[in-house]
């Protein structure tokens, strides 16, 4: 179905942050498959890692234990403090099942009846109906009607909002994004991730963070909550952590980690050992020095690109970048494939997602190319 409005380009082959399309045209990749390639493409390491339990067993289902599902849960719990895992295939499903055990946790403790969710306006959390319905824009929600009830919007970084919502409703939980990604990169404040956290606490609100794009070494810290100081009761990931293979999660904290119990929920993919054994993999390398020279390279594409030709601003930590030009977002990134270089776009700003091992020459080129195509397409009347 024609769901997506692709650049005219096909990709047959690459290497880290280079790739190929099948006419031998060389890319510089700023996109990373949508911050899923955290080590670019074809990386060997990850490759074998996957092709070495593809010839172990590719799939079990969860009637049995596997290594490489078990000890990904034990390292996220390691290095997150969290408690229980649960094993999906993508982000919309990680957050379909955050959903579910919010609710769950609230019946559990005060009976029926406390089911609503807060989200922000302007978020997104996925394409499935929930998940669509927990996206506080209007214009996902278009002619696919009727949604799951049970989600309110709040506006971004007002907690008096926030608290409004949950006078107003009978509540379970709040779900945010640290860094809302389709919605154009848009960061929340420190002050207000850090209010949430102790209202939520005050009001036994399960705190969701939605870190499917923002995770994984993303933002320059292994999980983007880790930058505010707090910890969320509940957090989704997907995009990096798979590096290519479908995998999503949910990480529980002490708090909810008791809310689902067998035969609640499932997903007979979930927890495949090929994508876990790459996952711990992508895991074992998102070191401190590694975050350490995503911060780098972030600190040196905000400076080129701060005060350039036609660009009006930059949003976003880390490799998770937006650049707000005086031209929409698309026109650049049009520009930029004719010259090699693919960017995305969020809302009307260019965004930058590249590998986080991306090379520094490719880093240095692929943000020449784009100051040129930022000041040409600007340039234009
Ligand atoms: C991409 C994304 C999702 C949806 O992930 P899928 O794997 O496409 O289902 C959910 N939340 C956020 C914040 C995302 O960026």
């Amino acid at each position: 179905m024609p769901t997506y409005a692709r650049f005219p380009v096909q990709i047959v082959k690459g290497q880290g942050s280079e790739l190929f399309s099948e006419d031998g045209k060389r890319y510089i990749d700023m996109g990373s498959g949508i911050a899923v390639n955290v080590f670019g493409v074809a990386d060997k390491e990850w490759a074998a890692a996957v092709s070495a339990q593809l010839l172990k067993v590719q799939h079990t289902s969860n009637l049995y234990y596997t290594e490489p599902c078990a000890l990904l849960a034990e390292e996220l719990c390691k290095r997150t403090g969290m408690k229980k895992v649960f094993f999906g295939n993508s982000g919309a499903e990680a957050n379909e099942c955050a959903i579910k055990a919010a609710r769950r946790y609230s019946v559990k403790k005060y009976g029926e009846g406390r089911s609503t969710i807060i989200t922000m306006k302007n978020s997104f959390h996925g394409r499935t109906l929930a998940t669509l319905a927990a996206t506080g824009q209007d214009g996902y929600h278009k002619d696919f009607g009727p949604f799951p009830g049970g989600f309110v919007y709040a506006e971004p970084d007002s907690l008096d909002s926030v608290k409004q919502l949950a006078a107003e409703n009978k509540c379970c939980a709040v779900m945010i994004e640290t860094i809302q990604g389709e919605g154009g990169v848009v960061p929340l404040s420190d002050d207000f991730v850090k209010g949430l956290r102790r209202f939520c606490d005050e009001s036994d609100l399960l705190l969701i963070v939605d870190e499917v794009q923002t995770g994984n070494g993303r933002t320059g810290e292994l999980y983007s909550y880790m930058h505010y100081g707090i910890k969320p009761d509940l957090f989704t990931t997907a995009k990096g952590i798979g590096g290519g293979l479908p995998l999503g999660l949910a990480v529980f904290s002490e708090k909810c980690e008791n809310a689902l119990e067998p035969g609640t929920h499932g997903s007979t993919f979930g927890g495949n050992p090929v994508c876990c054994a790459g996952a711990l993999n992508i895991l074992s390398r998102l070191t401190p020095d590694l975050l350490t020279e995503v911060n780098r390279k972030s600190d040196y594409i905000r400076q080129e690109l701060s005060g350039a030709d036609g660009v009006l601003e930059i949003t976003g930590r880390g490799l998770m970048l937006g650049v707000a030009c005086k031209k929409p977002g698309k026109e650049i990134a049009n520009a930029a494939l004719e010259k090699g270089l693919l960017v995305l776009t969020a809302k009307d700003k260019v965004r930058l997602l590249p590998a986080l091992t991306i090379p520094w020459e490719l880093l240095t080129e692929a943000v020449d190319t784009l100051k040129t195509c930022i000041s040409e397409v600007c340039a234009e009347e």
